[in-house]
């Protein structure tokens, strides 16, 4: 029965006392990145397999361990989506979009599965907000693409105190080469100290080595190789103006050489928001070589995806913005009625405040006594409400009560009155 009752391990119920967090923030993240240009785009909750294999790269804990890959009933391997960057990139090259006027904006809110020990902010089901731009290879590019991602932080009221964006720049695959180079050199003084997955990051991808939290690894970290002093000239420029660009846009930032980000494609910028408490809550960069590693036009591409529980359990603690609270589903108005007529006309009055003047209006739809439906209304917090008898028919006026400061009002019995005075 466990079975039944229970949600599947690593999932979460948005309950209606916190759905509307999630609301909140996704139609604030829609509003301000079409101001900016980005339009939506919707991917499938599935995708082959092989897509992820090819774009988040075989050697990542993502392919190896996280997928929840099976066989449909014709032996196709499909897999839940992981992330949401590599399904946008497969529409785009399948549906050719880059024939449209680039560069291709485009943003996403979507469900992600991994197949992770679950534990505070990680989730096996979770959704990401992202955005992604296609045919542009400049620093201004990925500044406005993280001034997107501040803007929403901003307007969450979430305070700059308790979080921060840091960057890095981990240069293109030339500079990146000799650096590899470097670091493996520096990781293989201590192989016989490095942990099972970290044998493997030496010869498969040495810089993961700097994502690994086995504290016996981690130590290690401090002293390795840093890949800004490994940047090429060019690639030095890019992050130059990329941080200025940051400034003129005044986004707060910090540079944190040691971000590589776990997926391969990345180049250059990339950049991590974390809170104060370590937990990181988006990221992102530039994957230029993604589009062709997928059999598209080699065509530059930067993104962000920002996790969105781990946003609501960010903004869970500190006080609620305004934007988020008017998403709450709070009624403004309760009609009771005594009696069958007068429940009818609430009823009516309810439907007609809701359908010509968009008031969210709930009236008595079980029988319940006069005092039930009070209590009711109560419950439900709406802000007014008015009682309504035989003697409020014959006189066609009825009082209306503000619910919180017990104020009243005598209003004509008909819907257009009634919105003039709530
Ligand atoms: P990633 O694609 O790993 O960079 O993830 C982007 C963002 O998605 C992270 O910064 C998190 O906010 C969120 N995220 C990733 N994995 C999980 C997870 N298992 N549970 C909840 N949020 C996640």
């Amino acid at each position: 029965m466990a079975a039944v009752t229970k949600a599947p391990r690593g999932t979460l119920d948005k309950l209606p006392s916190i759905a509307y967090k999630y609301r909140a923030v996704e139609n604030i993240a829609l509003e301000i990145a079409n101001l900016s240009g980005y339009r939506e785009i919707r991917t499938p909750v599935f995708e082959h397999t092989e897509l992820f294999r090819r774009s988040v790269g075989d050697t990542t804990d993502i392919v190896q361990k996280e997928m929840y890959t099976f066989d449909d009933k014709k032996g196709r391997s499909l897999t839940l989506k992981p992330e949401g960057t590599a399904p946008v990139a497969r529409a785009v090259i399948e549906n050719g979009l880059l024939n449209e006027a680039l560069p291709l904006k485009l943003c996403y809110i979507t469900n992600c599965y991994r197949y992770e020990a679950p534990q505070s902010g990680r989730y096996r089901e979770f959704s990401q907000f992202g955005a992604e731009v296609y045919g542009a290879n400049t620093p201004l590019c990925d500044a406005e693409l993280i001034a997107l991602a501040f803007t929403l932080i901003e307007r969450l009221q979430i305070p700059q105190s308790c979080y921060k964006i840091e960057v890095n720049s981990i240069g293109c695959p030339e500079c990146r080469k000799i650096y590899q180079d470097a670091l493996k050199k520096y990781y293989e003084q201590f192989k016989e100290e490095l942990c099972h997955d970290c044998h493997t990051r030496l010869t498969n991808n040495p810089m993961r080595l700097l994502d690994c939290k086995v504290p016996t690894c981690a130590k290690f970290k401090n002293d390795a190789p840093l890949i800004l002093e490994y940047n090429c000239d060019d690639c030095s420029d890019f992050f130059a103006t990329f941080k200025m660009a940051l400034e003129t846009l005044n986004v707060p930032y910090h540079v944190n050489p040691k971000i590589v980000r776990g997926l391969d494609y990345y180049c250059n910028t990339v950049f991590e928001f974390v809170c104060e408490n370590g937990l990181v809550f988006g990221g992102g960069g530039r994957y230029n070589g993604l589009m062709k590693e997928l059999g598209g036009a080699d065509t530059p591409a930067s993104g962000f995806a920002l996790g969105i529980e781990r946003i609501v359990s960010v903004i869970e603690g500190y006080a609620t913005s305004s934007d988020v609270q008017s998403t709450q589903n709070v009624p403004e108005m309760y009609i009771a009625g005594i009696g069958e007529q007068s429940a009818m006309l609430a009823l009516k009055l309810s439907h007609e405040l809701r359908e010509e003047y968009g008031i969210q209006c709930l009236c008595d739809i079980v029988g319940r006594s006069v005092k039930a439906q009070m209590r009711f209304a109560d419950k439900t917090g709406a802000k007014f409400s008015i009682v309504i008898g035989d003697d409020e028919i014959a006189n066609n006026v009825a009082t209306l009560k503000n619910m919180e400061n017990k104020e009243t009002l005598e209003v004509t019995l008909n819907a257009s009155e009634i919105s003039k005075n709530i």
